[in-house]
């Protein structure tokens, strides 16, 4: 499936906006994604999931747990799960620091596979990285539907997107958009 149908798919669900949005950060912004949106809908969520799991195996990466952070990449990295074949954990975000909770554990011998719904800086996914390194696993490469870095983010590990966005946003005073003259909207308030 290439980017456009990835692109259409997205605004069919209203995970993928355009227009001219005043974002929860405050800046503006003329795209707004909330993964969210689409993956609420099991049957969509499990087609995005076995479209990452084409690339995983395309490349043969061979895969024996799937890691996402909680709380944006646990129901995409559940049905990656369901796709490879394998099990899916998540880790948690806890007093800063990111580790696996509830009895979750990996092994030196298992090979991981980080799964997250959107890469924007990549620094979230660079601590899910470090935290399983740690534990002594091997982390052979990252997914995630929407890389907002335009591929930008490297983790020295093979990494694959449904959908590079490139997302400009502006802090208010500077947003061209306001100048002129429209007003920005939060995202998901009706009209
Ligand atoms: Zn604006």
């Amino acid at each position: 499936m290439q980017q456009e149908e990835i692109k259409e798919l997205f605004k069919k669900n209203r995970a993928l906006l355009t227009g001219h949005f005043k974002l929860s950060s405050g800046l503006h912004s003329d795209t707004y994604f909330q993964a969210a949106l689409i993956l609420q809908h099991p049957k969509e969520a499990e087609i995005l999931a076995e479209k990452l799991a084409k690339k995983i195996k395309e490349n043969n990466i061979e895969v024996d747990v799937v890691i996402s952070p909680a709380m944006g990449g646990v129901i995409i990295g559940h049905e990656m799960g369901r796709a490879l074949g394998t099990r899916a954990i998540f880790t948690e975000r806890i007093d800063r620091k990111v580790s696996l909770r509830r009895g979750f554990s990996v092994n030196e011998s298992e090979r991981i596979l980080i799964v997250e719904d959107v890469i924007t800086t990549g620094l979230s996914t660079k601590e899910v990285i470090d935290t399983v390194k740690s534990i002594g696993a091997r982390v052979v490469a990252v997914v995630s539907l929407v890389d907002r870095s335009a591929g930008k983010v490297d983790f020295g590990i093979p990494k694959f997107s449904l959908l590079n966005l490139e997302v400009k946003s502006y802090k208010e005073e500077e947003c061209p958009m306001c100048k002129e003259g429209n007003t920005a909207v939060k995202p998901g308030s009706r009209k």
